[in-house]
C-alpha cells in the first residue's frame, strides 16, 4: 500500500502518517520526491488500514500496490535509484561500463587487466575470486587470495571493484574487499544468501537467475530490500531457451520493462548473455540503446588460454572497439558514458 502526500504536505503531517503505520506494527518507507512524499506501506496489511490513513492531515490517497513485490515497484518508489560505489554513481545519467575478467587468476593478469580496461574507459572492475561452475572439475577461483589481487588492482588503477559473493557465511569477509556484492544467477533465489547481504549497507548487484521470470527475479530483489539495504541493482544475463547455438537468449526486452515497474538501476551483460565473444559488442550497444544504466562485460590479455570463459571474454582491442562505438549509442538515448576515476573513495 502507498500513501501520496499532498503538494506541501508538512514535515509533521509527514510525521503522524509513519507514526501510524508504525504504531499499527507495519514499516513505512519513505520517499521523498521534489513535488510530493510517498509513503510505503509493508507488512501484513488489513482491510481497516487504508480508511485510516486516508483520514489523516496531509494524505491525498492511499492506493493498494497491486505487484507482489512491492519495496522493488516504481509505484512504491517513483524515483530512480541512484547508488555511490565508490564515487561512480549507478542509475543516473551516465551509463557505467564494468569489465574485467571472469575469474582472477594472478596478479599479473587483472592489473594488466584493470589498467587496459581503465584506459579504455572502464569505471569499475569485474572479477570473481569465488566462481561458481556448472562442473565440480573446473576452475573455481582463488577465493581469499583473488580478493586480495582484487583490492590490489583497485590500488594500482582507483577502479571500484564488483566481485561474486556465493555463500552466506563469505559475505562479511567479501564485503570488506567489495565495493559492489554479486550475487550470481546461480544464487538468485537463495534466500539466505539475499538476507544476508540485505543486512549489510554494500550496495549489492542481483543478477537474474538462469531460467527465473523478471517477476520471480523482483520477489528475490525485494528479499535484499526488506532487510534495509535500499542499495541494489539488477542485471541481466540472459535465459535458458530452446535456443542452443548461444549459450544463453539474451533477454534484451527485460531492460525497458524493469525501468517501467522498477526505479533500481538495471546493468546489461552480453558476455553470459551470449557466451560468445563476437556477440557481446552488438548486445552491449543493443542494451545501452534499450536504457541500460551499465554494461559488465568479460575481458581478458588472452582469451585463448583464459581459465574460464574465454570463448565468450574480449581482447584488450576489442574492448576498446566496443568502448568506441558505445558512446554515440548511449548519446543518441540521452546519456553518456561515466569517467573513470583517479581514485576509488571507500
Ligand atoms: C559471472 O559474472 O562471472 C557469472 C558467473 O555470471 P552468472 O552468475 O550470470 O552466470
Ligand atoms: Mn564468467
Amino acid at each position: 500500500m502507498i500513501v501520496v502526500m499532498r503538494v506541501g504536505a508538512t514535515e509533521k503531517e509527514i510525521a503522524g502518517v509513519v507514526q501510524r503505520i508504525e504504531d499499527t506494527g507495519l514499516k513505512a518507507h519513505l520517499s521523498q520526491g521534489a513535488e510530493r512524499t510517498i509513503i510505503g506501506v509493508v507488512g501484513q496489511i488489513f482491510p481497516e488500514l487504508q480508511d485510516m490513513l486516508e483520514i489523516l492531515p496531509g494524505v491525498e490517497d492511499v492506493i493498494r500496490v497491486s505487484k507482489p513485490y512491492k519495496l522493488a515497484s516504481r509505484e512504491f518508489h517513483p524515483i530512480d535509484t541512484i547508488i555511490n560505489v565508490g564515487g561512480v554513481s549507478i542509475g543516473g545519467k551516465e551509463v557505467v561500463v564494468m569489465a574485467g575478467p571472469c575469474a582472477i587468476e594472478s596478479e599479473e593478469q587483472v592489473i594488466e587487466t584493470a589498467r587496459a580496461v581503465k584506459s579504455a574507459g572502464a569505471t569499475i572492475l569485474r572479477g570473481g575470486a569465488y566462481k561458481p561452475s556448472t562442473s565440480p572439475y573446473s576452475f573455481r577461483g582463488l577465493g581469499r587470495v583473488g580478493l586480495e589481487l582484487l583490492a590490489k588492482a583497485r590500488e594500482a588503477t582507483g577502479l571500484p571493484i564488483v566481485t561474486e559473493v556465493m555463500a552466506p557465511e563469505d559475505v562479511e569477509l567479501v564485503a570488506e574487499y567489495a565495493d559492489i556484492l554479486q550475487i550470481g544467477a546461480r544464487n538468485m533465489q537463495n534466500f539466505n544468501l539475499l538476507v544476508e547481504v540485505g543486512k549489510t549497507t554494500k550496495p549489492v548487484m542481483l543478477k537474474r537467475g538462469l531460467s527465473a521470470t523478471i517477476q520471480e527475479w523482483l520477489l528475490a530483489a525485494e528479499y535484499i530490500l526488506a532487510q534495509g539495504n535500499n542499495q541494489l541493482m539488477l542485471c541481466e544475463r540472459g535465459i535458458r531457451t530452446f535456443e542452443t547455438y548461444t549459450r544463453n537468449t539474451f533477454d534484451v526486452s527485460s531492460i525497458p520493462i524493469i525501468e517501467k515497474v522498477s526505479h533500481l538501476p538495471i546493468i546489461a551483460d552480453p558476455s553470459h548473455g551470449t557466451g560468445k565473444w563476437y556477440l557481446v559488442t552488438p548486445m552491449a550497444l543493443a542494451a545501452v540503446a534499450a536504457g541500460a544504466d551499465g554494461i559488465m562485460v568479460e575481458v581478458h590479455p588472452n582469451p585463448d588460454s583464459a581459465l574460464k570463459d574465454g570463448a565468450q571474454s574480449l581482447t584488450f582491442d576489442n574492448f576498446r572497439r566496443l568502448m568506441a562505438q558505445l558512446q554515440p549509442i548511449a548519446e543518441a538515448v540521452g546519456r553518456r558514458l561515466a569517467a573513470p576515476q583517479e581514485k576509488c573513495l571507500r
